[in-house]
């Protein structure tokens, strides 16, 4: 039975106090990260370390995201509930569990089956209704999505994905190999010359592994 104590919920709130104080302004990403126990999407191990700030292990190589940087993405992808939202690399679920706690309609993506396997699990019973596929997000998943969010260092932006994204739609990724520079990419018509680019800061992300190097 997943715990949420009193003194998560008030670690969780100095956790939302600090993203606030970083410049995160958006109140329904705030809600939501105030909401979602992080901690469940951690090894128990690291029970209280889940409300710093800090990318932490959670196994087959990968990292969760640090909070800030979930708050970023969340913000800058402009969720409305309904919507439907395509996440590539699902990792721990926590980000997906931030963004259907938003009230998106969440499709994501894993290439690591370990992780594809728990994670699947844990959003459920958790009860967090995203649809999970095990698969490399290079190719997204058929469909058009109103928003993508890219959750590993890209070292380019897919054309698949920039296909899947409905027109008006945004996406948000981290583009680059090593250090990232974090885009978000509006998509204001079909033809490239309409789609612009915002860029907001560095980030370091593990990275985006294509279905060549599927395990
Ligand atoms: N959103 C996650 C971030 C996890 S780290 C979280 O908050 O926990 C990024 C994840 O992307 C890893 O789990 C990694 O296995 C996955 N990944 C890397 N390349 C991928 C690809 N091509 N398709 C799908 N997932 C990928």
């Amino acid at each position: 039975m997943m715990q949420d104590t009193y003194k998560h919920k008030g670690l969780r709130q100095q956790m939302v106090d600090g993203l606030r104080q970083q410049g995160i302004t958006d109140e329904a990403v705030l809600r939501a990260m105030n909401e979602v126990p992080r901690h469940w999407f951690l090894d128990s191990a690291l029970d209280t370390a889940a409300y710093d700030d800090r990318a932490l292990p959670i196994g087959c190589d990968q990292t969760i995201s640090h909070p800030s940087t979930v708050a970023m993405q969340s913000q800058l992808l402009a969720v409305q509930p309904k919507m439907k939202v395509l996440e590539i690399g699902t990792g721990s679920g926590y980000q997906t569990a931030v963004l259907c706690r938003m009230g998106a309609r969440v499709f994501t993506i894993e290439r690591q089956k370990g992780l594809f396997d728990r994670t699947t699990k844990l959003l459920r019973d958790c009860g967090f209704r995203a649809q999970c596929f095990l698969g490399d997000g290079y190719q997204g998943l058929s469909g058009q999505y109103d928003r993508i969010i890219v959750t590993c260092g890209a070292p380019d932006v897919p054309a698949a994905l920039m296909a899947q994204l409905k027109v008006g739609g945004i996406m948000v990724i981290p583009l680059g190999e090593g250090e990232q520079e974090m885009l978000r990419i509006t998509k204001d018509g079909e033809a490239k010359e309409d789609w612009r680019v915002e860029k907001f800061g560095t980030y370091s992300f593990v990275p985006m592994l294509d279905g060549r190097q599927m395990r």
